[in-house]
């Protein structure tokens, strides 16, 4: 259902308000690994607006290597996101760890995130898919592309047609950055799904210096649209600093993403 052989049109999501993700357009998706504040949540809502971004991505429900790290604000830290956002009308991505959570969720956000660790938790996907809401689908840490496309098949074949697909890098060999962000995976999954594909350079490569042209060169290669992280302060952040950029640093990466798919 998700291949480009049983549907030729790319698929076009519509977050309402004006906001769209996939054919036409091309999305920005910024903010915290983290939602860690309701004085955070504001601060980055200032930098979105400054820059013309409509959506704001934190996780509440962090999916951490250690259990003694930061895991997230939960349900409550979701309602402050949701309140300030709608204010200011924005809209919210974040993840979903678990089928029971979407229940709770679902009233507070635009799009569910799946993980790259829940990417073949097929309940969940089970489950997303009976949901009405967006989803974007992370590529499995160890993912191919093949499965990549079951599992958004997963979800699409349970009644939910909004998915958009994340490419954030897969684990190798190589340990001088995080993951190796694979950008042929955009072109290939452009031309095997009509889904929006999405491209993640922060979890992708995980080293600040090198986010912003790995961003660059996944517009020039195709995506649909950019989700990274920024934040205030990010050697401060709860998770995820050292790939993090700084209000300077993103708003100058916004302006360049938006030249830069001018030029496509
Ligand atoms: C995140 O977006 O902060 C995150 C945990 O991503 P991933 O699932 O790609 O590791
Ligand atoms: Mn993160």
């Amino acid at each position: 259902l998700i291949s480009r052989k049983w549907r030729v049109e790319p698929t076009r999501i519509d977050l309402g308000d004006g906001v769209t993700v996939g054919e036409g357009s091309f999305s920005i998706m910024a903010g915290p690994c983290s939602i860690e504040s309701e004085q955070q949540i504001e601060l980055v809502v200032a930098h979105l607006k400054e820059n013309n971004v409509k959506i704001m991505r934190g996780g509440v429900f962090k999916p951490r290597s250690s259990p003694y790290a930061f895991r997230g604000m939960g349900i409550e830290g979701l309602q402050m996101f949701h309140r300030i956002c709608r204010e200011h009308g924005i809209k919210i991505i974040t993840e979903v760890m678990q089928v029971s959570q979407i229940e709770e969720m679902i009233d507070y956000v635009d799009v569910f995130q799946v993980g790259a660790r829940n990417s073949q938790n097929f309940n969940l996907l089970d489950a997303l898919g009976e949901a009405q809401k967006p989803v974007l689908l992370k590529r499995g840490i160890s993912g191919t592309i093949e499965e990549l496309l079951q599992a958004a098949e997963y979800i699409f074949s349970n009644g939910n047609e909004n998915i958009m697909l994340c490419e954030r890098g897969i684990r190798g060999y190589e340990n001088a950055y995080r993951n190796i962000l694979d950008l042929n995976a955009v072109p290939v999954l452009k031309a095997k799904t009509h889904l929006p594909v999405i491209v993640d350079p922060s979890h992708g490569i995980g080293l600040r210096d090198y986010v912003s042209e790995m961003a660059l060169a996944a517009v020039m290669a195709g995506a649909d649209g950019i989700i990274y992280e920024t934040h205030q302060k990010p050697e401060e952040a709860f998770s995820d600093g050292q790939q993090t950029l700084n209000f300077d640093e993103s708003a100058r990466l916004i302006r360049r993403m938006r030249q830069t798919y001018a030029l496509r």
